[in-house]
């Protein structure tokens, strides 16, 4: 009679049961019940018949909120949402080039140079992410420098290529300042 009170799948002892049906200990019952497809049917047949029967679906669900707005709960919810906090883990990023990356990485780059004409953030790019500038010295320096550029395109003194960049970034700076002026006459 010794042999029978160990667990047949894990080997753990077993306290004297006569609720035990077969060889198993508690959680080893547990996991061979939801290994096995038929129990499983079973059990989701079972479930899906109470959950029809209006009566024992509006004590469900009574009971679920009741349930829902324990403190002791909602305190276990939140412990376990930290736990599972892995978003990081389960995401699978994007791959490179893909469209909602590249979407979004250019929300984000319009929204953090949206003081800098384009034609000026490639400078930008190169002073801070070349010439290890800090984002509010390469703002300075790129400013600095669009002022010089007007300034000289004004006296003509640029090379075509500059000339275009300038051109270009006043045109920018002028529609945005228009923009700018619209959004804050119509709130
Ligand atoms: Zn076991």
């Amino acid at each position: 009679m010794t042999d029978a009170l160990i667990c047949s799948d894990c080997g753990t002892a077993l306290a004297p049961s006569k609720q035990r049906k077969g060889t198993r200990c508690k959680s080893c019952t547990a996991r061979a019940m939801s290994r096995n497809p038929a129990t499983r049917a079973k059990i989701s047949a079972a479930m899906r018949k109470n959950w029809s029967d209006p009566d024992q679906r509006a004590a469900r669900v009574a009971s679920m909120t009741e349930a829902n707005r324990r403190p002791d709960m909602i305190e276990h919810r939140r412990a376990l949402g930290k736990a599972l906090n892995n978003i990081g883990r389960f995401a699978r990023p994007l791959p490179a080039g893909h469209p909602s990356r590249v979407q979004a990485g250019r929300t984000l780059t319009e929204r953090r140079l949206a003081w800098c004409p384009p034609a000026y953030r490639p400078l930008y790019a190169r002073l801070t992410e070349i010439d290890g500038f800090r984002a509010k010295e390469a703002r300075a320096i790129v400013e600095d420098q669009i002022a010089s550029d007007l300034a000289a395109m004004r006296k003509g003194s640029l090379s075509p290529s500059q000339f275009m960049a300038a051109r270009e970034a006043a045109r920018w700076i002028r529609e945005r300042a228009a923009e700018e002026a619209a959004r804050q006459g119509t709130s």
